[in-house]
């Protein structure tokens, strides 16, 4: 990492030589990116795709979508513009918690394949230039882990220790819990062990002791198992919560964290693989988001921007821009080898937890007004379409997504804009298998009881709503996403430039400037119905003819410099400053 850092430092200092040298109106070839730096910062311009085997395909007629399903499907995500694939936990689980409580950290979901066709997978998915990351879901096992149930046994089994314990039940024992409403506590008392244990998610979830080395030897080992496998990194399940110190004593509400295991991680899977990375899930205020990134980028190389999601979400329903902007400048502050992972939304409730009440409760009049599709008490259980529920907006989503400063990340079948089954419980209302056709149970699979029922009724039944359909329409949802993700290909400037946000002067447009090697672009969205007529400036001098990348119109800087632009409702384009 320290080769990367070094070369990017010459890299930027040559990229500011020439936008210097721009600016004076001096024409200098541009400057090329070491090929060794683009390898080891590949998630810089990628897309990733975030997949759960289980409700991808099924080839073998089980009900469960399975390895040899997503591997079909390879070409079809090739094509969407997918540099990489986020694998949802696949490992052997009670599935408590949809496979987010594993017992056994090293193997591979009967219902999913066998390891011989994960192999193949990631074989396959290699061949397309595809990369393959996978959930480390470290923080806790499932109470039917082996060592779990060793650790119960007796005080004295090696295992005991892997976990967290209390003789008594700790004052702070209904606190902090990830799931209110739904979760009563976070020590439950295990008869067999005779004491309390420490939970942060659901009591099948017994948290990991990360202050006992024998667990951080086992994390390592688990690590290396799946990087020698093929897997080119790690999304880090519930960073905030693996890092805590806990004990008896403790206040899950201000737990001291070990940031040091996020360098020690990061150290590690670059020493065996020097293009690997850690996409951390940590949902914390920009104020405490350093140590994540850490010291010189030897911490997360990327993070999902939660706290920009959220204020996304917020502009989205109410049209102003204003907190948007903010959170972005709130989290721009993070080392240069270091990217946020945008997102729409994940395979979890979307977390409004950060907004005030009032910011909270217009998205919930907007997105999301029933009881039943608000998930503890802080967030909404639905899928991006049904809470949008207008084309244009989930056009203008999408077009932020690709532009934002940050590596787009989709969720299966958002993509084309599937709904959501409220009669599930909690999350799994957006966890419905993936529509692929208006075949039987939307050519998911074949079999009558699939692991999850498909969505067959309403307006995002597999019916109205599926790729086949989409794939044959050029103005289908899925053509635009794919549009978008070519012309994200073409815009280098997003993920090695440096950005700004412009004042259009509107409370509803919101524009953003990316510099690199003295190119500009100029990405602008309205978020309000109507249209809208504003004056720019772009302050740059990096070109005075604004060309839409996306309907090749362009217009001429006035001579002030600024340019008028018009975007009709929900409306936006991406620019390229020209001479
Ligand atoms: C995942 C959830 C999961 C939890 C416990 C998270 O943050 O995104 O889906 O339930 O970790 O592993």
């Amino acid at each position: 990492m320290k080769k990367v850092i070094f070369l990017l430092s010459l890299f930027l200092f040559a990229a500011c030589q020439n936008n210097k040298t721009e600016t004076s109106q001096k024409e200098t070839p541009p400057v090329p990116v070491p090929t060794d730096f683009i390898q080891q910062l590949w998630y810089k311009n990628s897309l990733i795709y975030s997949v759960d085997v289980e409700v991808f395909k099924d080839t073998d007629g089980n009900g469960y979508g399975d390895f040899k399903g997503i591997t079909q499907q390879l070409d079809y995500l090739k094509s969407l513009g997918v540099d990489a694939i986020w694998l949802a936990p696949f490992q052997p689980t009670p599935n408590k918690d949809d496979g987010y409580d594993i017992s056994d950290f090293y193997g591979i979901d009967k219902n999913l394949g066998s390891e011989a066709d994960f192999d193949e997978f990631v074989r396959q998915a290699h061949q397309r230039g595809i990369r393959v990351l996978m959930d480390l879901v470290t923080n806790h096992t499932s109470d039917q882990h082996p060592w779990f149930q060793q650790a119960i046994q007796s005080k004295s089994s090696p295992y005991r220790s892997w976990y967290v314990w209390s003789k008594e039940r700790p004052e702070k024992w209904d606190r902090g819990m990830v799931f209110p409403g739904v979760q009563k506590a976070v020590w439950t008392f295990n008869e067999k062990a005779g004491e309390y244990y420490y939970h942060r998610f659901y009591e099948s979830q017994p948290d990991l002791n990360t202050q006992n080395p024998a667990v951080l030897q086992e994390m390592r080992k688990i690590v290396r198992h799946w990087l020698d496998k093929g897997i080119s990194g790690f999304r880090v399940d519930a960073v905030p919560f693996l890092i805590e110190v806990a004990n008896a004593d403790f206040d899950p509400d201000a737990p001291e964290h070990q940031f040091d295991m996020i360098a020690q991680l990061h150290q590690y899977i670059q020493w065996h693989k020097s293009d690997a990375i850690l996409l951390g899930e940590a949902n914390v205020d920009p104020k405490e988001q350093e140590p994540y990134f850490g010291k010189d980028g030897q911490g997360m190389q990327t993070m999902f921007n939660f706290f920009a999601n959220q204020h996304l979400f917020y502009a989205l329903a109410t049209g102003e821009v204003q907190l948007l902007a903010k959170s972005l400048e709130d989290t721009k502050d993070i080392p240069p080898t270091a990217q946020w992972a945008q997102f729409l939304r994940n395979h979890d409730e979307i977390d409004l937890g950060r907004l005030s009440d009032e910011e909270r409760n217009k998205i919930y009049a907007k997105m999301g007004p029933d009881t039943n599709m608000q998930l503890y008490d802080r967030g909404i259980r639905r899928r991006l379409a049904p809470m949008l529920g207008n084309r244009q907006l989930i056009d203008l989503a999408y077009s932020l997504l690709f532009s934002l400063p940050g590596t787009p990340v989709i969720r299966y079948g958002e993509e084309i804009g599937m709904g959501d089954d409220l009669k599930l419980p909690e999350r799994m209302s957006v966890r419905t298998p993936m529509q692929w056709s208006g075949a039987q149970n939307a050519g998911f699979s074949t079999t009558a009881k699939t692991v999850r029922p498909v969505i067959s009724q309403g307006p995002y039944a597999y019916s109205k709503v599926n790729v086949a359909q989409q794939l044959a329409d050029s103005s289908s949802l899925l053509n635009t996403v794919k549009t978008l993700s070519r012309l994200r290909k073409s815009c280098p400037e997003i993920g090695w430039g440096e950005w700004e946000i412009l004042d259009t002067g509107s409370p509803n447009v919101l524009a953003i400037r990316y510099d690199w090697q003295g190119q500009s672009l100029l990405m602008l969205h309205n978020f309000k119905p109507g249209e809208q007529k504003f004056r720019l400036d772009p302050e740059t001098k990096n070109g005075q003819t604004l060309v839409s990348l996306l309907d090749k119109t362009e217009s001429k800087a006035e001579n002030d410099g600024k340019f008028t632009v018009q975007l009709r409702g929900y409306g936006y384009n991406w620019y390229r400053l020209t001479k």
